[in-house]
């Protein structure tokens, strides 16, 4: 009994250890949105990011065969600039970022930053070279402070908790039992949607790389929120590559291009002012959003009253 005992506490003990690194590398590959089979091709060099000029050339792509989800993408992020992609829910705009990160490899077409096919460099270099916040984040299971340096793990202490204030989020660390200790992800402590947004942010704020991808990266805010990390996102990008997937049409109208998607194709493009006086799908988009804005604050100010 003895005997069978030790090694059984012993799987239990290797079991759980496998758990961990499972759930840890699924949380990855989720956090990744990555298939296992893109790879560095043999010889990969790293990328040499100059301004970080990205360019998207006649791309196209599927997840199935049977079903194309971008047809014909062609635009380029002049180094520093920033480029707006928007449109209706499941256009490609979330597939888009996921190319440029190099989550999946083009069926046609290629992306290029500074004039290097994202396939041929290092995948390391490139996202070394890349800052993400996605649409939905996944959390390491590991502590706020851990979430937060990924961004850049040589960072002192006092440059996490900086990122963590830009993000609005230092308060709500704070306040929690262990702080910046404190344990969050699956085993840990479940932050709310907003919540794990804002630790992205602050990661992403303090990781500042040259080129910056922003899916949706506030959607989970509220007006306020949103309105106060506006401040430090537009700081992050100033000077820096930027592609913003927007949801909030108001955050897009200082961009430099807005690109309008529809069903994998870009049907309007242009500044602001151009897109509006087009009177196309942006404009009917902007109406909207404008009409809601304002139902919105009607709605306040009669709570606010009663
Ligand atoms: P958006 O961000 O504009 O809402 P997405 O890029 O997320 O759109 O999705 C575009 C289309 O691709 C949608 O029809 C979606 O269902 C499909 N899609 C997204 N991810 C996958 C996937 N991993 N496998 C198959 N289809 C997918
Ligand atoms: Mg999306």
């Amino acid at each position: 009994l003895l005997q069978l005992s030790i090694p059984l506490n012993f799987i239990g003990f290797l079991y759980r250890e496998i758990r961990q690194g499972l759930t840890d590398l699924e949380a990855m590959f989720q956090l990744l949105g990555q298939p296992a089979e893109i790879t560095d091709r043999p010889g990969a060099a790293p990328l040499a990011v100059q301004g970080g000029t990205v360019r998207f050339e006649d791309v196209t792509f599927h997840y199935d065969a049977d079903r194309p989800i971008l047809r014909g993408i062609a635009f380029e992020v002049p180094a520093g600039r920033t480029v707006a992609i928007v449109g209706p829910s499941g256009a490609g705009k979330s597939t888009i970022s996921r190319l440029l990160f190099r989550f999946y490899d083009v069926t046609g077409g290629r992306i290029t930053i500074d004039g290097q096919d994202v396939r041929d460099v290092t995948q390391e270099s490139l996202r070394r070279a890349t800052g993400m916040v996605p649409q939905d984040t996944v959390l390491f299971n590991d502590t706020v402070a851990y979430n937060i340096r990924y961004g850049r793990p040589e960072a002192s202490e006092a440059e996490v908790h900086e990122a963590a204030r830009m993000a609005q989020i230092a308060d709500f660390i704070a306040a929690l039992p262990d702080g910046y200790r404190t344990e969050v992800g699956e085993r840990g402590l479940k932050l709310s949607g907003g919540e794990k947004q804002r630790v992205a942010i602050a990661r992403t704020i303090l990781k500042a790389p040259p080129i910056l991808i922003l899916d949706e990266a506030t959607s989970a805010l509220d007006t306020h929120t949103e309105r106060e990390i506006q401040a430090a996102l537009d700081q992050v990008s100033r000077n820096r590559t930027t592609l913003v997937i927007a949801h909030r049409l108001s955050t897009v109208v200082n961009a430099d291009e807005i690109l309008v998607l529809e069903k994998g194709r870009i049907v309007e493009r242009g500044r602001h002012p151009e897109l509006l006086a087009k009177g196309g799908l942006y404009a009917s988009m902007w109406a909207r959003q404008q009409e809601a804005s304002e139902a919105e604050e009607r709605l306040r100010a009669a709570t606010a009253d009663g």
